[in-house]
């Protein structure tokens, strides 16, 4: 990120400049309950560095952090939703990304079958 620009709604939540209920953090990652939840579960999974903007600049920029979102999503749906659960990245604005600060959605607890909504 340049110095120009503002940092994300994310960033903020973990400079504890605006609140947030964190329900995991480490020195890489941090969890809370999204502020508009669609499912009884609903968490993002947030790499504490800004550096990426999508889950593919993740990948390729940072395999290892990449793994350890899906982990600690994993460990948070198995505390939170019995282990089954949705994990979605919007990629880009026409997919729904409105923050763009690599997230996971982890989706849980009785979701509509057989979609994707
Ligand atoms: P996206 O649309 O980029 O995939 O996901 C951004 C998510 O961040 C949305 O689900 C939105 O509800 C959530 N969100 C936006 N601002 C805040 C905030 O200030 N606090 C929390 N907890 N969630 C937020």
């Amino acid at each position: 990120m340049s110095e120009t620009q503002e940092s994300s709604i994310f960033t903020k939540i973990i400079a504890r400049e605006i609140p947030a209920d964190v329900v995991f953090e480490n020195e890489r990652i941090i969890a809370i309950t999204d502020i508009a939840p669609k499912a009884p579960v609903h968490l993002l999974v947030i790499p504490k560095t800004e550096r990426y903007r999508n889950v593919g600049e993740l990948a390729a920029g940072d395999p290892a952090l990449l793994a350890e979102v899906v982990a600690v999503s994993q460990q948070l749906a198995t505390e939170r939703s019995g282990g089954e659960f949705r994990l979605v990245f919007n990629t880009g604005p026409s997919a729904g990304q409105t923050v763009f600060h690599v997230h996971a959605h982890v989706l849980g607890g009785s979701l509509p079958e057989g979609t994707l909504g």
